[in-house]
């Protein structure tokens, strides 16, 4: 099954041009996230909420049932969807910006009260759509729009560790942290959504996946530069399944 899909368009996926700067991982994660809808059969009865910020347009390429998120809502738009309609598969799919920041009330809330949805965060730590500026996730030194001297603990604190914190969450099923800078990382990345939908279908509770991704125009990189940066992020925010409890 893995073998087919690696070489066979996915089916979720919408045949167009992505609108995401060249280097962008974006892209990848949506086609992995199609990969998973395929292989769990679960097109028909999927509902995606995209959020603000650069994958805003999420609905634009991926091929179920979509709706939009007021910024940082999306965890609480889940809860809605999941709620009248439990037989229906939910995720979210939100920027560093937008789960961490201006929504980091409605996502440690919803993982708390162990909502059924899956919640997928893209961090490159910074926000991109609107140009730059510093998230909770900008790490020590790293230079964005707000912190044009780079981010000083002693002015800007230190970088939220998003999985860290929902791994202590008795409501959270499955909470992960991955990347998709090289082949093995799309595999285990593709193995860690997989199982944050399996946590949905088998009613185990709030699932997490964090990706680490690249955001070349923002760090100011090339693309290629940017996806060997993200080892370094690796360092300061370390992958691996933080919990898992089924
Ligand atoms: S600004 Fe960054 S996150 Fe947004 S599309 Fe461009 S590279 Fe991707």
């Amino acid at each position: 099954m893995l073998k087919e899909s690696l070489f066979r368009f996915p089916k979720s996926l919408k045949r167009t041009n992505f609108h995401y700067c060249p280097g962008c991982h974006h892209s990848l994660v949506h086609r992995i996230l199609c990969e998973v809808i395929d292989e769990l059969n679960l097109r028909e009865r999927t509902i995606g909420i995209a959020s603000i910020g650069c994958a805003c347009f999420i609905y634009n390429y991926i091929d179920v049932d979509m709706v939009e998120a007021p910024h940082g809502r999306s965890c609480s738009a889940g809860t809605g969807i999941k709620r009248a309609r439990p037989d229906l598969i939910v995720f979210t799919y939100q920027g560093d910006g937008d789960f961490a920041a201006i929504g980091l009330g409605d996502s440690l809330h919803a993982a708390s009260r162990s909502e059924r949805i899956t919640a997928i965060m893209i961090n490159n730590t910074v926000y991109g759509m609107t140009g730059g500026q510093a998230s909770p996730t900008t790490v020590i030194g790293q230079k964005t729009t707000t912190t044009p001297f780079g981010r000083k603990p002693e002015e800007q604190g230190y970088p939220l560790k998003v999985v860290e914190i929902l791994s202590n969450f008795e409501g959270v099923a499955y909470a992960a942290r991955v990347a998709v800078n090289n082949p093995k990382r799309v595999m285990e990345t593709k193995k860690a959504i997989t199982k944050a939908f399996l946590a949905q279908l088998e009613d185990k509770g709030f699932a997490y996946v964090e990706v680490l991704s690249a955001c070349p125009i923002n760090w100011k990189m090339d693309p290629v530069s940017a996806t060997k940066y993200v080892d370094k992020l690796t360092e300061i925010f370390p992958l691996g399944v933080f919990r898992e409890t089924f």
